[in-house]
């Protein structure tokens, strides 16, 4: 029997059993439409207000700048095209990065096909901006500044407080998608000067389909989804309350769990990282080496191809992320990947390998001692490794 090991945590995690267990009364209990008046409903209300106070704790916000959405891509679409199309927007154009997540990026080509103008802000071989480059890429246009958090494929932290900072200063919104940082770095606000920021609470050991958006009290959006008076009419629909009960949890556990998990954690990617990179030759790290997601670990092993070190991985029972989008049945090599400056080649060679909570150390050198044979074996397939030549 082959152990079985999931070292991808940035594509969703488990829910923890205290995440399901405060869910559970909320199928069969309490399964009241938070909006009718009698006791059923009364009581439904009563856990979506608390949850909505839970969340807005973690981030230093305000409950009523909580929106509940169906998770980060909704947030993430809502925040560019509800400041876009506001009723007063500031002008007709963003600034965004070539790394962002599709779900900020493919908004993006929508708003600029229907005639916004967006500027995608390029990043080092590191992954991260320029505060320059941004600067001047302001104009008086300039309704929206959309930088991530953290990113999701390298791990790398962007500079939140300084971007934070011009975005006041040039009196624009900024949204950032934090998924991959919510649990992962202390986020406040307030001290951020962040206007809108999207989380999702399946990456977080919630529940998957829930998330939520930031707003900034005072924020022109316009409506999301239009309905009834759910979310202050600005995202209608009857609330997911076993989700949003789930979500909160995961977000309370989170927050009060934070510098022990973030410590554990990255003991755990480091040992990976040093791991790897000592015992295979040709290997870099992708991503920023210190200003790094806790359970990030993206390398890149030349001369081989991605996708078939992958399958092996998974035939020795470990679970991790290529550099490419072939999973999703594209063969371009990953955007972010290709941000960063690296060759098609080097790309195609990536691994993501994602820790979290229930990673031990023993899996990390499980997955190191497995992975060496692999790609050795997959080298000596390589008419361009240097060995064979
Ligand atoms: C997972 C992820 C999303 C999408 O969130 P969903 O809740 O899966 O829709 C958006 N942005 C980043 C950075 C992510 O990692």
């Amino acid at each position: 029997m082959t152990k079985r090991i999931y070292m991808d945590y940035s594509a969703t995690t488990p829910v923890k059993k205290e995440v399901v267990d405060a869910m559970m009364p909320y199928f069969t209990e309490i399964y009241g439409n938070a909006s009718s008046p009698h006791g059923f409903g009364r009581d439904a209300k009563k856990i979506l207000i608390k949850s909505r106070e839970t969340v807005a704790k973690t981030l230093n916000a305000n409950a009523d700048e909580i929106y509940f959405t169906a998770g980060g891509t909704e947030s993430d679409n809502w925040a560019l095209k509800g400041v876009l199309k506001s009723i007063k927007p500031k002008g007709n154009h963003i600034i965004t990065s070539t790394i962002e997540h599709h779900a900020v990026l493919h908004a993006a080509e929508t708003l600029e096909k229907e005639g916004y103008k967006v500027t995608y802000l390029p990043v080092d071989s590191t992954g991260l901006i320029s505060l320059e480059d941004l600067k001047a890429a302001i104009t008086d246009e300039t309704a929206l500044i959309s930088i991530m958090f953290i990113n999701n494929e390298i791990g790398t932290i962007q500079p939140i407080k300084e971007i934070g900072e011009i975005a006041k200063a040039h009196n624009i919104y900024f949204h950032t998608d934090a998924v991959q940082a919510y649990g992962n770095v202390a986020i406040d606000v307030e001290e951020l000067n962040i206007d809108l920021l999207s989380v999702s609470s399946h990456k977080i050991y919630g529940p998957k389909g829930v998330g939520a958006l930031y707003i900034r009290k005072g924020t022109l959006v316009a409506n999301f989804v239009e309905g009834g008076a759910q979310e202050k009419k600005k995202r209608a629909g009857t609330e997911n309350i076993p989700g949003i009960v789930g979500f909160a949890k995961a977000a309370e556990i989170a927050h009060d769990n934070l510098d022990e998990h973030v410590n554990r954690l990255t003991a755990l990617r480091d040992r990976l990282i040093n791991g790897l990179l000592s015992q295979i030759d040709y290997s870099r790290l992708n991503g920023h080496p210190t200003k790094r997601h806790p359970g990030n670990v993206n390398i890149s092993f030349e001369f081989i191809e991605g996708e078939a070190l992958l399958l092996m991985l998974d035939h020795k029972g470990v679970a991790g992320s290529s550099g490419s989008a072939c999973t999703s049945g594209s063969l371009d090599p990953s955007h972010v990947l290709m941000g960063i400056g690296l060759t098609h080649e080097v790309a195609h060679g990536s691994l993501r390998l994602s820790l979290g909570d229930f990673t031990t150390e023993e899996d990390v050198d499980y997955a190191i001692e497995v992975l060496i044979p692999i790609v050795q074996r997959l080298r000596e397939m390589s008419p361009l490794y240097p060995a064979n030549n």
